[in-house]
């Protein structure tokens, strides 16, 4: 249902075929990750983090750590320098993949880009002599392990357990060639899920036959600002975005109201030359920021005490709901940030019995997504979702 198109403005591209339509949410593609190894003591087939590396060196990999242990490799004539566990993830991953065409003359990322020419001389010198390390440990060529650095700085994707997961949440990275295919939007029509180390990639919303699909490399829009994107974008993978969400015709508008502070006047986003044309001082800035984090802190700590006890406390709640009025306060009303919080506190007041007002808040948050993104994107639906459990009361 996916094909592969050359495009003279964007180079290759994946689209859906000229008769296909997909639905939101539809499967478009499922994949596995690229790097398979074995468990070095048992030969069992291994996918990437799912395994556990020799303390020494990245050249071994166990499927438990009591092969680990049986295995007389450690310390052994096979077994690597220790440098490589202190080297960054990408170089790590890099490492494995340049073994593995090595060990069995299989490029398993062929023809996936790698900008070296658009890096700064300073930099690339700088990955060039990591790599030379990577490479010594583990007797590669120093240049296969360059190449396949930079083609994981620029193709792989992070592995994170579920939707809405944060950056401290992702399990590692890995290459999945052909999601590595997909085009960039930082508004997409596409978004990702992993089933353990298997990439799922599903619609956002309705898509037309012949659509071209696009993933969002980095923060999307209304999670960063433009400028912040940009720069980010250039800087790792050496394109400057023109996305709908970054075009000339770009006003901040849709996205003051997903990160925009309440005006005190008129209550819309606080942006200049729109809305009613108050200022904010940079001295009430900074008094509401102050405010702001102390709100986050407080909510930090529900979190935390909500992942870590089954049962929901009575300071837990209080938490939250101190930080939803300091929100309420300073924040626009479709700010994502007050959605989030909504969203926990349904989820504290579930297992607590107190359906009315998980309800409520879920409602809220639902709201919020939806002012965002519209009617038909994927966040709305799952959150749609858990609305619909909530009222059957699950
Ligand atoms: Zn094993
Ligand atoms: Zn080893
Ligand atoms: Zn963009
Ligand atoms: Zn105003």
């Amino acid at each position: 249902m996916l094909e592969v198109r050359e495009t003279a403005s964007e180079g290759r591209a994946l689209a859906l075929a000229d008769q296909q339509r997909a639905e939101a949410g539809a499967l478009l593609l499922a994949e596995e990750a690229c790097v398979f190894t074995v468990c070095h003591y048992c030969l069992e087939a291994l996918p990437p983090y799912a395994g556990i590396p020799c303390q020494a060196c990245p050249l071994a990999w166990y499927c438990c750590a009591q092969h680990r242990a049986l295995d007389a490799h450690h310390g052994g004539a096979s077994c690597g320098v220790p440098w490589p566990v202190l080297l960054p993830e990408q170089l790590v991953l890099a490492t494995r993949l340049a073994v593995v065409a090595q060990v069995t003359s299989r490029d398993l990322v062929a023809g996936l880009e790698t900008h070296v020419g658009d890096v700064p001389s300073h930099q690339l010198f700088q990955e060039a002599v990591m790599c030379f390390i990577a490479a010594a440990c583990a007797g590669l060529e120093p240049q296969l392990v360059l190449k396949a650095y930079r083609q994981v700085v620029i193709n792989a994707i992070a592995i994170t357990p579920a939707e809405h997961a944060s950056a401290e949440d992702r399990m590692g990275l890995a290459i999945y060639p052909r999601a590595a295919m997909l085009n960039h939007a930082c508004s997409p029509n596409v978004a990702a899920a992993f089933a353990g180390t298997r990439l799922h990639i599903c619609a956002t919303s309705d898509l037309p036959p012949g659509t071209t699909l696009r993933f969002c490399y980095g923060p999307q829009a209304g999670e960063s600002i433009r400028e912040v994107r940009l720069r980010q974008l250039k800087e790792q993978y050496h394109f400057w975005c023109r996305c709908s969400a970054c075009e000339a015709s770009y006003s901040g508008v849709q996205e003051a109201a997903m990160i925009g502070m309440k005006c005190r006047l008129c209550n819309g986003p606080v942006v200049p030359s729109i809305g009613c044309g108050a200022e904010m001082s940079s001295e009430e800035q900074i008094e509401r920021m102050a405010r702001l984090s102390q709100a986050d802190a407080a909510f930090a700590s529900a979190c935390l005490s909500l992942a870590q006890h089954s049962a929901v406390s009575a300071e837990t709640l209080q938490s939250m709901h101190f930080c939803l009025e300091v929100q309420e306060v300073l924040l626009v009303t479709s700010n994502q940030v007050l959605g989030r919080t909504h969203d926990a506190l349904a989820r504290a007041y579930g297992p607590r019995g107190d359906t009315e007002n998980a309800m409520l808040h879920a409602q809220k948050a639902l709201d919020i997504v939806r002012s965002n993104y519209g009617d038909g994107h994927l966040v709305v639906a799952h959150q749609r979702r858990r609305l619909e459990l909530l009222a059957a009361g699950l």
